[in-house]
């Protein structure tokens, strides 16, 4: 029934896949072979898809997978002791099964629940707000073979925490008023309301939308598409989350609009594996808009203005984030950014024209359909017009979302959260840049501090140097191994921290940092790898002392340890006297 339901569409392997997964615990050899011979597509197909994404498994991994959220603000609440007190209750070790079959445990990447953490994933159903207590309660589920749906529907509780509302986590939806808005003002008068408001995409890189929008309209192959971006992964991010589960209405008439102004007959929404509880509930919505008319045939009574949308859910992979991976993915195969140009807006779903947006870029269309491009102009500043939703989590009073008109400055923001010992704040994630007191007078903006919206917050009594090695450690794990630099750079980088954190790093390893973000900024294919090293090199430079702390007193100290090596050998000789060992002396 699960191929049958996707009428045996190969392009549909992530979903197969993961509905597979959910049915029978994990994807096996067998069952790999048995889709590639159903779907007729190379077994190597499925085998690499299926490796390629971290919550598809080969192997059992136990009817309950507990996976713990690893950003660091989950371990600046605690993940840590919580992951120690679960493995003991159930007597597991990372990553292995129990015995019995019935429960795995692990660390995954950021959850998007940075501002109610420490979050876990069980089954990737995710749970909220964990203390010792939730841990026993859920060990205690565990152990009696509690079915999910019956576990307390309050360990699910997602919340908004909304804290500073502006023009759009502020004013009232009302269903179908922007697309006939948009309508009214027909295709040209809506692009160019587009291009006057200078509305600039909301996922990082800032490309201004309206010039997306015409290069797809003017790209002459049909059919055309619109994909909404929400794997929101970067470290730290969960604004998207908030707006799907709270403003859905705007993000898909967004993409109405999107689509009746390039003249695309099909979108996707493709939503985050993480975010697998907001699936039926945007399933239930999209239904809605059918009944109302605002999808299907003739949206809006305009003739030969057909339109619909259908979610996609990825399977835990930060790369596909990235727009060309993202596509391949949607056509079932495993994430890995395409070589550009072409770009999509040209050739992306199916070698189609293809406008991808982000969840929030699309929120603003609405905005600019109803008030026109003139109007949303003058918010911001000249660069960078309208608002800006920050997710603020970390070290302040009241983590959640900020709404801003794009300009403000950082100490603003750490004074409406409550953040009063701030040293540091790590601004779009991961991948963005770690500001330190001297530079909280600078401002949210593509003029200044550019942001996809993560904003993270480091008090006084935090190690700045952890930060980042939480961050090396993230871009290891996550890089898709296509290209050189990336792959092996990130590894090294991730294993350079760890030896300082050892306390064998010397000035040799300080200077090889700085020479792999050298190496992966130019050198890498795509932004992962090209900003992978940033967190790093901005501590470097801005919190020396806390590396420096660390270091070994000498020029240079092996990355394997010999002596400690033989340390076996010595056990079974039965001696350890000076002789035994390796040193100045021997
Ligand atoms: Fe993959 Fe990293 Fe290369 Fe991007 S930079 S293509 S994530 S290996």
């Amino acid at each position: 029934p699960i191929l049958q339901r996707h009428a045996w569409r190969a392009d549909r392997l992530v979903q197969i896949l993961r509905e597979v997964q959910e049915a029978v615990d994990f994807i096996s050899d067998e069952t790999a072979a048995h889709l590639a011979e159903a779907l007729k597509i190379p077994y190597a197909q499925v085998h690499s898809t299926r490796d390629f994404y971290a919550f598809f498994y080969r192997e059992n991994r136990g009817r309950y997978r507990v996976l713990f959220s690893d950003n660091i603000t989950d371990r600046m609440a605690g993940n840590q002791a919580l992951f120690e007190h679960m493995s003991k209750r159930l007597k597991l070790e990372p990553g292995k099964v129990s015995d019995d079959g019935l429960v795995s445990i692990d660390y995954c990447s950021c959850t998007g629940m940075c501002d109610q953490g420490p979050a876990i994933l069980v089954n990737n159903r995710a749970i909220t707000r964990m203390t010792l207590r939730r841990v026993d309660e859920i060990c205690d589920l565990i152990r009696g073979q509690v079915p999910l749906d019956k576990w307390p529907a309050e360990f699910f509780r997602v919340d908004d925490n909304i804290r500073r509302a502006d023009m759009l986590l502020g004013t009232p939806h009302e269903p179908g008023k922007a697309v006939r808005a948009a309508i009214a003002r027909g295709r040209d008068g809506m692009l160019a309301e587009m291009k006057l408001s200078n509305l600039r995409g909301r996922g990082g890189a800032g490309f201004t939308t309206a010039v997306k929008w015409e290069a797809c309209r003017n790209a002459p192959a049909t059919p055309r598409y619109i994909v909404c971006n929400a794997d929101e992964g970067e470290p730290g991010t969960f604004k998207d989350r908030v707006l799907l589960q709270s403003y859905a209405g705007r993000v898909f008439e967004g993409m109405v609009i999107a689509a009746y102004t390039v003249g695309a007959s099909h979108g996707f929404l493709y939503l985050r594996g993480e975010y697998l509880y907001l699936l039926q509930p945007l399933e239930a919505y999209l239904a809605g808009m059918r009944a109302a008319g605002l999808l299907g045939r003739d949206i809006g009574g305009v003739a030969g203005f057909d339109f619909d949308i259908e979610i996609h859910l990825g399977a835990g992979a930060y790369v596909c984030g990235e727009e060309t991976a993202l596509i391949e993915s949607l056509e079932g195969k495993a994430g890995r950014p395409r070589v550009r140009p072409p770009f999509p807006v040209t050739s992306g779903y199916m070698g189609k024209p293809t406008v991808v947006n982000n969840v929030e870029t699309l929120c603003k269309v609405t905005e600019i359909a109803l008030h026109g491009g003139t109007w949303y102009e003058a918010i911001g500043t000249k660069q960078s017009t309208g608002t800006k939703i920050l997710s603020v989590a970390g070290d302040c009073a009241r983590p959640g979302l900020y709404e801003y008109a794009f300009g403000v400055r950082i100490a603003q923001v750490l004074e409406d959260c409550g953040a009063q010992d701030a040293i540091a704040v790590q601004v779009s994630g991961a991948s963005g840049v770690c500001l330190s007191e001297r530079e909280f007078g600078r401002r949210i903006a593509f003029e200044d501090v550019p942001t996809a919206g993560s904003f993270m917050i480091f008090g006084k009594q935090r190690d700045l140097f952890e930060v980042a090695r939480n961050f090396a450690h993230f871009f290891a794990h996550e890089s898709c191994g296509f290209c050189t630099p990336c792959r092996v750079g990130t590894v090294l980088m991730k294993e350079i921290m760890d030896k300082i954190a050892d306390g064998r790093g010397t000035q040799y390893e300080m200077n090889e940092l700085l020479r792999l973000q050298q190496v992966l900024k130019p050198g890498s294919h795509c932004g992962l790898g090209q900003t992978a090293g940033n967190a790093v090199a901005d501590t470097v430079q801005k919190f020396r002392p806390a590396y420096e702390r660390r270091l070994a007193e000498t020029d240079f100290v092996p990355a394997f340890d010999l002596d400690a090596a033989l340390s076996r050998a010595r056990e079974l000789a039965g001696r350890d006297d000076a002789a035994a060992h390796l040193g100045e002396e021997a």
